[in-house]
């Protein structure tokens, strides 16, 4: 029987000809010495978390979860050595029983280390970056079986590319972060008009550490979220409500509205409307990686583009028109974040402090012309793809978005000339 691989949207499968969880390095040495003598791909997969098709393959897909555990600790530097298939949600926990934190996290948790960092999975905050940004070393099983160890002191050119290189250069099997002390964020959460909240995002993202807001398409109605750094204790929402909020109305509610929608588009506004429309403010005190982090069960498909932090409003703009012209209910809302500049050759935020827009729609159902609409207006600002999410885009016209596309370019000639590691789509981005 074969192997078969499903992502988190189901918009990405394959039938891997072998799907092997290896427990040693060695083991995945010869998984790649077998794949390249054979002339099979060889792909690593984490928790199946990217929308776009890195992962699919008919070779052999190597899965790192049995990499799980901190395997060396630097107190004094705060900085730990992971194993590369860890979830980001036994990180969190793990670096918490040793008094550490990572700076920045995403939406969600569910992540392996490796697969986050390799699509420079992001949060939000000018003055903080991607997960990919605390990497400080990399150990790398490369084409030819070697161990390749790279960091800011060793094989520093490769160091530079990989944090963010797609699966593309080898099999991440090590990861050494820079941690910071365990810290607590205050969450302020409000729900008001979206002129208020362009307004208030405007002064927080250089005021505060973590601004992010949502528009709720097809209304006036958006939500700032505004997390700080906090000395307070943490003061947790009512256990009672807080279920109320997260698990029924945001996420089982949420799957009956677009159930609904999907089946009565023209009458869904009138129920979105109702389910957001009140004005709502909540604070609480929490561990950082529980504000950061929350849960998602309703499924989605998702394009996310990042443009020059000068355009973001204006881009903001032009995509909240599109959307209300569509001429179909849009059900999720449009989230919009910041980051800071970094180096990190393909990371999306490479030289420009950033502005994410992301765009979604509920699973299995069509996702363009919606993200064709606002792929065309990204373009028009230089908008870089988010690697793990959906786009369009081919090698041709995002070499001319990145720099030092030229470095990558080099460490993959000199790691994988011949391509054991790559699939039809990094072909399409990458190579062709
Ligand atoms: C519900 C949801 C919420 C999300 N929220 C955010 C968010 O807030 N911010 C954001 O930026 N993104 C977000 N994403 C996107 C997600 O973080 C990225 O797509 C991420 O890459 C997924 O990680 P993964 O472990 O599932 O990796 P996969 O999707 O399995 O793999 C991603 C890439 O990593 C490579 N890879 C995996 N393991 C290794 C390894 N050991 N060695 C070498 N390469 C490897 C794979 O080959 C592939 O190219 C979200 C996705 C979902 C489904």
């Amino acid at each position: 029987m074969r192997n078969s691989w499903v992502n988190w949207g189901r918009n990405q499968r394959c039938a891997p000809e072998q799907l092997a969880r290896p427990n040693t390095h060695d083991e995945v040495a010869k998984l790649v010495c077998l794949g390249v003598a054979k002339r099979k791909k060889v792909r690593a997969v984490g928790a199946g978390h990217s929308f776009s098709p890195l992962c699919p393959t008919e070779g052999i897909m190597i899965d790192l979860s049995n990499f799980n555990s901190i395997t060396k600790v630097d107190p004094q530097k705060l900085q730990v050595t992971v194993g590369a298939g860890i979830r980001l949600s036994d990180l969190n926990k793990k670096l918490e029983s040793l008094g550490l934190a990572l700076p920045n996290l995403g939406d969600i948790d569910c992540q392996s280390l490796a697969g986050a960092i390799s699509t420079g999975t992001h949060g939000t905050g000018l003055n903080y970056h991607s997960i990919s940004q605390a990497v400080i070393g990399l150990k790398i099983i490369t084409g030819d079986g070697g161990t390749l160890e790279c960091s800011a002191s060793q094989n520093q050119e490769l160091f530079e590319v990989a944090r963010v290189s797609l699966g593309s250069l080898g099999i991440i099997v090590e990861i050494t972060l820079q941690c910071v002390l365990a810290f607590h964020l205050r969450a302020i959460e409000q729900t008001t008009h979206i002129e208020n909240v362009l307004d208030l995002f405007t002064d927080a993202i250089r005021t505060s550490d973590h601004t992010e807001f949502f528009w709720f398409p097809h209304t006036k109605v958006g939500t700032l979220k505004v997390n700080s750094k906090s000395e307070d204790p943490p003061s947790y929402r009512n256990p009672y409500k807080a279920f109320l909020s997260d698990e029924v109305i945001a996420n089982g509610g949420f799957d009956l509205i677009n159930k609904y929608a999907k089946f009565f588009p023209n009458r869904a506004q009138k129920v979105l409307e109702k389910q957001i429309s009140h004005e709502r403010k909540i604070s609480y005190v929490a561990p950082s990686y529980k504000v950061f982090c929350s849960k998602r069960r309703v499924r989605f498909i998702e394009m996310e583009y990042a443009v020059p932090l000068n355009y973001l409003l204006e881009a903001f703009q032009k995509v909240r028109e599109a959307t209300n012209k569509l001429g179909r209910p849009i059900t999720f809302p449009i989230e919009v974040r910041v980051l800071g500049a970094d180096e990190i050759p393909l990371s999306p935020a490479y030289g420009r402090e950033s502005g994410y827009i992301a765009v979604h729609v509920y699973r299995d159902t069509p996702i363009d012309p919606y993200f064709q609409l606002v792929e065309n207006i990204m373009k028009t600002y230089d908008g870089r793809p988010h690697w793990g999410k959906m786009h369009t885009r081919t090698s041709e016209d995002l070499s001319s978005l990145y720099p030092e596309w030229n470095k990558f370019q080099l460490a993959l000639e000199r790691l994988d000339p011949d391509g054991h590691f790559s699939t039809p789509y990094l072909d399409r981005v990458l190579r062709d």
